[in-house]
């Protein structure tokens, strides 16, 4: 039995981060609460591509038999012209074991609630934590909450990063991103990436005839932070009108979008102080570009267990943890950053990248599964 069956963990957040980082001590035997301030464990809804990387870890926890069910196999990934509406070319995805899926956020969400009960996991709903102290204790409803270890998954507002770190000011990308759901009728298991001077947009298809949406667009003024505010579903057909009839006809069919303003953060400094660590969002936000949010929060979730259960000192735990994570994860960061920028070149260099993809698609098939190896193949397991 390893160190952490005689520790109790408290976990601030309940978000994919949160429920794997509270399933994987449970299923070390650690006695786990979670708090999270929404009143349910529903998840926006949107997808959610969870890569080989992210699959490795959820399967060591069990969970390969339910997310099989639940999720899309994806097939390839295409990236497309959105002026002519011609696919450039396409890369192979169906031979990633184990296998590249999507995802609704709610089934994945479903998926990890179910199994953190079934292992005994507390999952306390209504529960906003305001403020720690260092020693990771917490006021909540008027009693005061110690355990051995808390965990801030509490996303991209982190009260607990901000309890370790100095604040950091996020800067606006001069990129906006809307994300809809459209009902089709059996879509092919392929992402594919709609490119277009100035704009993108990625599609791919969930269980139940739907298909997931995110277009991004340059735009110079600010949009907020956070992806909860509706816009007209106008405005996102507004920015992809002189697009091909494919993606006008995509977009047609929208009802309901949100916009949000595309913001990037620095990893945090430090991942933990005293008794006290963060994972996911809260220590590393995302721009979308990469799909690798929740695969790194769920990374992050099982190496924070394993450190923690290999050493008797938790802080030295701790410490392994940050030190196995970090460089990865700002590898994958910088890594998403730079898409955004090749997907919205105009003129020759667009010309030139859709020409290269073209080409490389037929002399090197699996060239993009190449270029992703160091992030795909990445076993945390081992
Ligand atoms: C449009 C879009 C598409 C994306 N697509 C992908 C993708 O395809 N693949 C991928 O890997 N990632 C993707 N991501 C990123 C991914 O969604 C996030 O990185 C991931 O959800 C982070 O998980 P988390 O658990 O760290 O944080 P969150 O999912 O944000 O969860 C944080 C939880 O903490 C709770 N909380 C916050 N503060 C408190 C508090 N003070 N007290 C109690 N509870 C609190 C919140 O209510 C929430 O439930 C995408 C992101 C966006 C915006």
């Amino acid at each position: 039995m390893g160190n952490n069956a005689s520790r109790d963990i408290a976990i601030i957040g309940g978000g994919i981060g949160g429920l794997t980082a509270a399933l994987a001590f449970a299923r070390q035997d650690a006695v786990v609460t979670v708090y999270e301030q929404a009143p349910a464990l529903t998840e926006v809804g949107a997808g959610l591509q969870i890569t080989p990387n992210g699959a490795r870890a959820l399967n060591a926890l069990g969970l390969e038999k339910a997310l099989g069910v639940s999720g899309v196999t994806a097939q390839a990934v295409a990236p497309m012209d959105a002026l002519t509406g011609k696919q450039i070319t396409r890369f192979d995805l169906s031979t990633q074991t184990p296998p590249y899926r999507f995802y609704h956020r709610a089934a994945l969400i479903d998926v990890l609630a179910r199994a953190c009960a079934a292992a005994g996991v507390t999952v306390k709903l209504g529960a906003r934590v305001e403020k720690l102290q260092p020693d990771g204790s917490f006021e909540l409803a008027g009693e005061q909450v110690k355990s051995d270890l808390t965990i801030g998954a509490d996303g991209l507002h982190s009260v607990v990063r901000g309890m370790i770190n100095t604040a950091a000011k996020p800067f606006f990308t001069g990129q906006v991103a809307w994300r809809a759901l459209v009902k089709v009728e059996n879509p092919d298991p392929i992402a594919r990436v709609w490119m277009a001077p100035g704009r993108h947009m990625v599609t791919y298809p969930l269980s139940g005839g739907r298909l997931n949406i995110v277009a991004v667009q340059q735009r110079s003024q600010w949009a907020a932070e956070g992806w909860h505010h509706d816009d007209d579903a106008g405005n996102l057909r507004q920015a992809f009108a002189d697009c091909s009839w494919d993606v006008k006809s995509i977009l047609g069919d929208v009802e309901k979008a949100n916009l949000w303003g595309l913001f990037r953060h620095p990893v945090a400094a430090k991942w933990h102080a005293g008794p006290v660590a963060i994972l996911g969002d809260a220590a590393h936000p995302t721009l979308p570009f990469l799909a690798q949010g929740a695969n790194l929060a769920i990374e992050d979730a099982f190496v924070l267990a394993c450190c923690c259960d290999e050493n008797t000192n938790l802080e030295q735990g701790l410490a392994a943890y940050q030190g196995l994570r970090r460089a990865r994860v700002v590898k994958a960061i910088s890594a998403a950053n730079s898409n955004a920028r090749n997907y919205h070149f105009g003129g020759l260099k667009r010309t030139v990248a859709h020409n290269g993809l073209r080409v490389l698609g037929k002399v090197a098939p699996n060239a993009f599964l190449n270029r992703l190896g160091w992030l795909y193949d990445h076993d945390v397991t081992k």
